[in-house]
């Protein structure tokens, strides 16, 4: 039990890295290749994890042609502020995130780990605007 919690803690962390970097990466996308090499990652495992991000309407999983071989470009859907209002996301690295839908029993609508972090944001962002005053 132990190993698997464990296991799965690993790929949800490799979830949230490989979201960062696309999103670090910016808008003109990142083939997925150059990503695995950056996370050292098998192009099997790190397609699961794309595959995880697309069907959270994470980032856009594009079809390319690059030297003559198809791969895939991955682009941001949605562009943070700051990269650093997405590190603490819990959805990233929620452990019932494949369950959770708009019309599911778990739902973002009554989740109260988003209500936390729009709070502990809410609080960080008050401060560091009231100390620039
Ligand atoms: S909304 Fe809540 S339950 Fe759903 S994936 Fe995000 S953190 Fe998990």
């Amino acid at each position: 039990m132990q190993q698997q919690n464990s296991k799965q803690n690993g790929v949800l962390d490799l979830t949230s890295r490989v979201y960062k970097l696309v999103v670090e990466l910016g808008k003109e996308g990142v083939l997925q290749s150059e990503l695995w090499k950056k996370l050292n990652l098998t192009s099997r495992d790190g397609s699961r994890l794309a595959i995880r991000l697309e069907k959270r309407g994470l980032v856009k999983r594009e079809r390319v042609l690059d030297n003559g071989r198809w791969t895939y470009k991955l682009t941001p859907l949605r562009l943070p502020i700051q990269i650093k209002s997405i590190e603490q996301a819990p959805c990233i690295t929620c452990v019932v995130e494949t369950k959770c839908a708009p019309n599911g029993i778990i739902t973002p609508y009554t989740c109260s780990k988003i209500v936390e972090w729009v709070k502990q944001d809410y609080v960080a962002n008050s401060q560091s605007s009231s100390e620039a005053m």
